[in-house]
């Protein structure tokens, strides 16, 4: 099955594209390193489908990581991107466009001040500047398997030893910046009261579903008790919604687990496709922010206003709550089905699964943390997904990214798909890979 398919474009669109930008790509996972062989080229999606250079059709899981909520291509979305077009690209001035998507975010969430930015990288280091200000402290909590971007104070690891400071994990970051963070166990509240006793605390950052090592739950009591913490200490909560939000219902993970962050950050859905980020939170601590305060914030295409109308089109579609009785259902079913399948065939293997997001972890029977998550079978999940591409099926190149299912995704395009897992995962079994 492997191999079945023509991909002599993309190939050709790869040897172009190492020639000139590091690994053929603009950002790393998108190269297949962690899969093996060569990244397809997209050359457009429509629906639940994606369709590379050679015009073969893919259902898709990976929906642009997250943002395409409701499917690829959607009409109301293009169709405000093209009517805000006509209008001009970017004005480095004040829009309606910003209040009203403002006011839809604050709506939705009921947070209480946003400020847009232009990634979810940038939303999270700008929400931790204002968490130090805010505190006048110094160190911040993050926790293991959680991703925040590509800022230097969050790609950081555990320091070695018990309740030590975090070391770089990229080359580049200095070792200063990473003495500040502090790298604690996802689902181990008291690993972070710890750090709380020995350390001066401005914030805990924590992704409320952690959906960068695969898809790991939050345990009963975890947001909650990060919540005491973080009251008791006189630290302010940070929850990185830029999954969650907007994904597990309007509210976010806020809602959905009945816990109220000091501020949230957004991404992904909120831009509708365009590249958007946002932080926000209380009024008290938003007005920290320049130009009613000293925090220092700025960004020259934030609030774009092609940007702020495909957001606003993407979260008035989401608003009657349809699209999330449909995604949600759609992805019960998917897992379940995994689930399944990996039981009949007697395959070592997890399934973990909220909302709209799913993961399923080979070779391993519990995911809950980081340290879990790391022992799962990536060979496998390698050959695997190879497979299912060969098979017409768009898994994430990774087995420690999520999977997303959007509102365009059919009944039929899930069957379609628990379809080819089994045929997939029976002949890996029969080859004696499984
Ligand atoms: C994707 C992601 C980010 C970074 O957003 P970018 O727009 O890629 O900079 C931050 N936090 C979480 C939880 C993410 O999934």
């Amino acid at each position: 099955m492997e191999q079945s398919i023509n991909i002599v474009q993309s190939k050709n669109l790869f040897e172009r594209a190492v020639r000139v930008m590091p690994g053929g790509v603009n950002s790393p996972v998108r190269a297949f390193k962690a899969v093996g062989g060569d990244p397809l080229f997209i050359s457009r999606a429509d629906g639940a489908k994606i369709y590379d250079a050679d015009g073969n059709g893919y259902i898709d899981y990976v929906s642009s990581w997250g943002p395409m909520i409701l499917g690829h291509n959607s009409a109301a979305v293009r169709e405000a991107v093209v009517r805000a077009a006509q209008h001009g690209l970017s004005f480095g001035a004040p829009t309606e466009a910003e209040v009203k998507l403002a006011e839809k975010i604050i709506e939705f969430s009921g947070i209480e001040m946003v400020r847009m930015v232009n990634s979810g990288t940038e939303a999270v280091m700008s929400a931790l500047r204002l968490s130090r200000a805010y505190t006048g402290r110094g160190k911040i909590i993050k926790f293991e398997g959680c991703y925040h971007g590509h800022s230097d104070s969050m790609l950081v690891k555990a320091g070695s030893g018990a309740l030590t400071t975090g070391q770089p994990d990229s080359l580049g970051v200095p070792e200063a910046v990473a003495g500040d963070t502090l790298v604690a166990a996802y689902n181990d509240l008291g690993g972070v009261e710890d750090l709380f006793k020995k350390y001066e605390i401005a914030c805990v950052i924590v992704e409320p579903v952690a959906a960068n090592m695969g898809v790991v739950l939050p345990v009963d009591g975890f947001l909650s008790g990060l919540r005491g913490l973080c009251d008791t200490y006189g630290a302010l909560l940070i929850f990185d919604e830029v999954i969650t939000g907007f994904r597990l219902g309007k509210g976010g993970a806020q809602a959905h687990y009945g816990v109220k962050a000091d501020l949230v950050t957004y991404g992904k859905i909120i831009g509708g496709g365009m590249p958007v980020g946002a932080y926000g939170g209380k009024k008290e601590i938003m007005e920290y922010i320049s130009p009613c305060g000293a925090v220092y914030q700025a960004g020259t295409l934030s609030g774009n206003p092609i940007a702020m109308a495909a957001g606003l089109a993407q979260l008035d579609a989401l608003e009657s709550g349809d699209v999330y009785r449909h995604i949600d259902q759609m992805c019960e079913k998917l897992a379940n089905g995994m689930s399944q399948i990996a039981k009949n065939l007697g395959i070592k293997a997890c399934v973990n699964h909220v909302g709209s997001l799913a993961c399923q972890f080979f070779g391993i029977d519990r995911a809950e943390d980081y340290q879990s998550v790391k022992n799962a079978d990536t060979a496998l999940y390698a050959r695997y997904f190879r497979e299912m591409l060969a098979a017409g099926i768009y898994l994430a190149p990774s087995q420690f990214e999520a999977m997303f299912v959007s509102y365009a995704h059919t009944e039929a395009d899930i069957d379609e798909t628990l379809e080819k897992a089994e045929r997939v995962l029976k002949k890996m079994k029969i080859e004696g890979s499984l």
